[in-house]
């Protein structure tokens, strides 16, 4: 049965119809160029309106921050336009939405930087055990090595927090409910979170406090200009992908939870690890973080009816997040209330590409 999954939750002070979330899902279909978000793209965001919030696909906060052809920005007038569109079409078939804010850091290829730089980090060390994708100047997509990246100096660290905000801006102009601090996945956030990716000697480094120090200030100077109420965050404790390696990574989201409730982040997003190959998170992890932190608790990670329930009865969890499932029914919210069958998502179809597998799949 799907029970609590189905009842309402205020988040800040905005209430969700239910408590299923469709997963930020990199689906690479902006247009070209200026990875502008369209109409079509409204369309299939709009298709999935009942979910009781959508996030976005991750969103470069500027082009420094792309990692991938394709996928959408946040930093010109064209890509706010587009997603002033997409908000509009959610909002009037009654769903809320997040934008997911996003900076690759080192996951990212010189042919998507400005004047062939090098994609930057906390520290100079390469991604090589993750590639980038490309689609070369004569249309050629290619999976690309993660280029070396350089380390980012100090100084540069405020120019970062500013993009966020920027984009942060832009995302309340164009109407968007929450915006969304992706510090999961490998990317720039969690680079310094993380105790592999960042050797850093400046006050950005060593101690998991500074290490938590650029996090911190994109929260602190995104809430103060949007309010800390409709800012969300990501984590993702344990996970393995997109080489990132760290051995304190369940210490520092606790750090973070109680940092989190001192900025009055409105909800904590877990994005789980087992399914992308890292360590379960342990029921007395999730136990101690539910604790520690006071606002929303979403969690990610191969969930269906069943398990979403099993895992909001825990108390450890107020929301669930889904990703396929919302990528092949857009009415995930009726399939889920009234026990019917799924249709199977296809892989084939996730990144780039038209409305096949986009905007095609079978509505009740
Ligand atoms: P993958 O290695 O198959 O592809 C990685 C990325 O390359 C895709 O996300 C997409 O941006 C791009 N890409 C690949 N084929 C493409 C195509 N034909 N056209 C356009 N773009 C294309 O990735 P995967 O196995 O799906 O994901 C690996 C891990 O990374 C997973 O854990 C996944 O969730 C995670 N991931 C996270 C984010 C994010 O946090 N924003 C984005 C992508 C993937």
């Amino acid at each position: 049965s799907a029970d609590k999954l189905l009842t309402p939750i205020t988040i800040g002070k905005t209430t969700l119809a239910n408590r299923m979330i469709m997963a930020p899902l990199t689906r690479s279909r902006a247009s070209q160029p200026g990875d502008v978000p369209t109409e079509m793209n409204a369309i299939y965001y709009a298709q999935r309106a009942s979910a009781g919030l959508i996030i976005t696909e991750a969103t470069q906060i500027s082009r420094q921050g792309q990692g991938y052809s394709l996928t959408p920005g946040m930093y010109t007038d064209a890509q706010e336009a587009g997603w002033k569109q997409v908000v509009d079409a959610v909002h009037a078939k009654g769903g809320k939405m997040a934008m997911q804010l996003w900076h690759v850091g080192r996951i990212s290829n010189r042919h998507l930087q400005e004047n062939g730089a090098a994609p930057v980090a906390p520290s100079a060390i390469q991604a090589v055990k993750s590639t980038s994708f490309v689609i070369l100047p004569d249309g050629t997509p290619t999976r690309a090595p993660c280029d070396a990246p350089r380390a980012l100096e100090t100084a540069e660290l405020p120019g970062i927090v500013a993009d966020y905000v920027a984009a942060a801006e832009r995302a309340m102009r164009a109407g968007f409910d929450f915006v969304e601090i992706h510090s999961a996945n490998g990317y720039l956030l969690q680079q310094f979170l993380a105790t592999g990716s960042n050797k850093r000697t400046d006050q950005y480094g060593g101690k998991m406090e500074n290490r938590a120090r650029l996090l911190l200030e994109v929260i602190d100077a995104v809430a103060a200009k949007v309010g800390a109420d409709k800012v969300g965050v990501r984590l993702s404790p344990n996970f393995v992908a997109h080489d990132i390696v760290d051995d304190e990574s369940e210490a520092m989201a606790m750090y973070l939870a109680e940092e989190f409730n001192r900025a009055g982040v409105a909800y904590l997003h877990i994005a789980e690890p087992d399914w992308a190959g890292g360590q379960p998170l342990s029921e007395t992890f999730r136990t101690d973080l539910r604790q520690q932190y006071r606002g929303v608790i979403m969690t990610c990670g191969g969930y269906d009816a069943q398990t979403a329930e099993a895992r909001l009865a825990t108390g450890t969890a107020d929301a669930i997040a889904f990703g396929r499932p919302f990528i092949s029914n857009p009415d995930l919210v009726a399939r889920y209330q009234q026990g019917a069958a799924l249709n199977t998502p296809d892989q084939a179809t996730f990144y780039g590409g038209d409305e096949v597998g986009y905007t095609d799949y079978p509505i009740l």
